[in-house]
């Protein structure tokens, strides 16, 4: 269901299918690097390339963008496999690597040495920056750069056989010290770099650069479309000069918007920060904005792909309103999730006039707006548990709920009224004796009107759990922004997780799934821990916005 509407990229493939640019194959990638997990915006490019695929009926490959080994792991590897099929996408074949070009990128190096367009460099980092220039100033040639094919082949074979430390030597392409394009003067294509490599264990000291090995990955894969978000413009011309240069199949760089959320920050490294420094449990705490956070918070695929396809794909960037995310969810909740009835403060209600030993079973629905969603049964006692915020003794104006001589009435049951309110030492509301109208099941009361309706579990029916009131991890709409003296971690909202200890569900909500939602009917949406054993629920959002300005 991706990619249903067409954007300026489907309309160059549209245009390249009619002039039959690549016999009309389409062959995407996503390609992360493993040095984190995925997030949110992650979800857009990988929404944007399996969907694109989709719509034309071609493929996509995941590809694993590693060529930092020191920055990642089979951990993040892991995890990234993991987001990419739940949110519901499929990748061509098996997982691709770019280490497993690492020997095609090496002689394709070669070829650039013999051709006379890469040499053998011994600058130091700030030798390196100075030589550079800047966007005013042209760079200055490296005294290294008239070394001879046959001088550079020799110096990097040494340096692919660990003869030098880290930094010592590095590869260069030989383009354009006066290039008004930064990246196109002289840019590194490869470095040394004595670390083990998760997939090539300890074959290499010398490791590809981003922008040498991308291109190559994507021309040896067939790619024809190479979607990338807009900071990588800049880098488009490399992308051209290396496959023009080693004459290679030539996908076709294409840059979009990438997403930015107000309230959440996506970078991974400030994600990683987060979870190294302990702000959140882990990188899926259900606060996090990552796809694996946004899974135990409760999202579901469609709902992320739903969000995803309505922010849209452009060239400019923007920022979108995280409640737009939220409303997804909502929505979405909304028209699948089963109802159930939970309190998360309880205080106990006896009903004076109801027997003892006396119990029923209410069957009630699963959902108000669709019938097949089925019904369950709630037992109904002597001793109930209402939620605290749902009396005041005396009711303020517009009272929709239960007051000292009024009468509300109880979801799927009767109407009761309050006769008495007792209290404790401290003068806190523990118990409201109360008593019930036998002829109001199902139907109005004669002779008086009930306030409004609220929850309630029967006593010594309730499941004991804990329920987490997760809300945005953020109190400022941009903590990524530059503010004064401050960072993203000053704005993390106190407020983010309150918890619920002791909290009373009605019993069916003992069978619940992990991560299957539920509406805590008059609470919000909820779903049990992918994670924690018992009896742990998660807010995923609340029915409201309560953030709307
Ligand atoms: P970060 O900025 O979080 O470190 P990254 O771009 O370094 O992310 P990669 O692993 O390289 O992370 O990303 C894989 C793909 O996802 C890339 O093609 C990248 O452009 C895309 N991507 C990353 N962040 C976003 C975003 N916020 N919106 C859209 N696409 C994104
Ligand atoms: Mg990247
Ligand atoms: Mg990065």
């Amino acid at each position: 269901e991706a990619s249903k509407t067409g954007n300026f990229i489907t309309q160059i493939i549209d245009k390249d299918n009619e002039t039959g640019k690549h016999g009309g194959k389409v062959l995407t990638r996503f390609p992360p690097e493993p040095n984190g997990y995925l997030h949110i915006g992650h979800a857009k490019s990988i929404c944007l390339n399996f969907g694109i695929a989709q719509r034309y009926q071609g493929q996509c490959n995941l590809r694993f963008d590693d060529t930092n080994p020191e920055k990642e792991s089979v951990e993040y590897i892991e995890s990234i496999k993991r987001d990419v099929e739940w949110l519901g996408f499929n990748w061509a074949d098996e997982p691709k690597y770019a280490s497993d070009y690492f020997d095609q990128l090496f002689d394709f190096a070669c070829e650039l040495i013999k051709a006379g367009k890469a040499y053998v460099c011994e600058l130091n980092a700030e030798q390196m920056r100075e030589y550079r220039g800047t966007l005013k100033e042209p760079g200055k040639n490296s005294p290294y750069r008239d070394r001879t094919p046959e001088e550079n082949m020799a110096l990097f074979m040494e340096m692919r056989d660990g003869k030098y430390a880290d930094g010592e030597k590095v590869l260069r392409a030989k383009i354009d010290m006066a290039s008004p394009n930064i990246n196109m003067r002289d840019p590194i294509i490869y470095r040394i770099r004595h670390v083990h490599h998760h997939q090539t264990g300890d074959k290499w000291c010398v490791y590809p650069m981003y922008d040498f090995t991308h291109c190559l990955s994507d021309a040896l894969e067939g790619i024809t479309h190479s979607i990338c978000t807009l900071e990588f413009q800049d880098h488009r011309p490399l992308y051209d000069w290396t496959l023009e240069t080693l004459n290679t199949f030539h996908p076709q760089q294409i840059e979009f918007a990438r997403l930015n959320l107000n309230y959440t920050v996506t970078s991974k490294r400030k994600l990683k920060q987060l979870v190294d420094e302990g702000h959140v449990e882990a990188w899926d705490d259900p606060r996090m904005p990552t796809i694996s956070g946004m899974r135990r918070r409760g999202f579901t695929p469609a709902s992320i792909r739903n969000f995803c396809e309505r922010i849209g794909v452009t060239k400019s960037d923007s920022i979108v309103d995280v409640g737009m995310l939220e409303h997804a969810i909502r929505e979405d909740l909304d028209a699948n999730a089963n109802r159930a009835m939970a309190v998360l403060n309880p205080i106990k209600v006896t009903l004076t006039n109801y027997p003892e030993d006396k119990e029923e079973i209410f069957t009630l629905g699963n959902h108000p707006k669709n019938e097949e969603a089925g019904t369950r049964e709630v037992p109904f006692s002597k001793e109930l548990f209402i939620d605290a915020a749902d009396f005041e003794e005396v009711a303020p104006r517009k009272w929709k709920r239960l007051s000292l001589n009024a009468a509300v009435r109880l979801r799927g049951g009767y109407v009761i009224t309050c006769n008495e309110v007792i209290r404790d030492a401290e003068g806190n509301v523990v118990e409201l004796l109360c008593t019930y109208d036998e002829n109001t099941l199902g139907v109005n009361p004669e002779g008086y009107k009930p306030n409004g309706v609220i929850h309630w579990v029967s006593a010594k029916h309730a499941v004991d759990a804990k329920v987490r009131l997760y809300d945005r991890l953020f109190n400022d709409e941009a903590p990524d922004a530059k503010h004064e003296g401050k960072t993203f971690l000053d704005f993390i909202n106190p407020e983010s997780m309150a918890i619920a200890e002791h909290a009373k569900l009605e019993p069916s909500l003992a069978q619940a799934e992990p991560g299957v939602g539920f509406q805590f009917e008059r609470e919000g949406y909820f779903c049990r821990d992918l994670k924690e054993e018992g009896m742990v629920f998660n807010r995923t959002v609340t029915l409201r916005d309560s953030w709307a300005k």
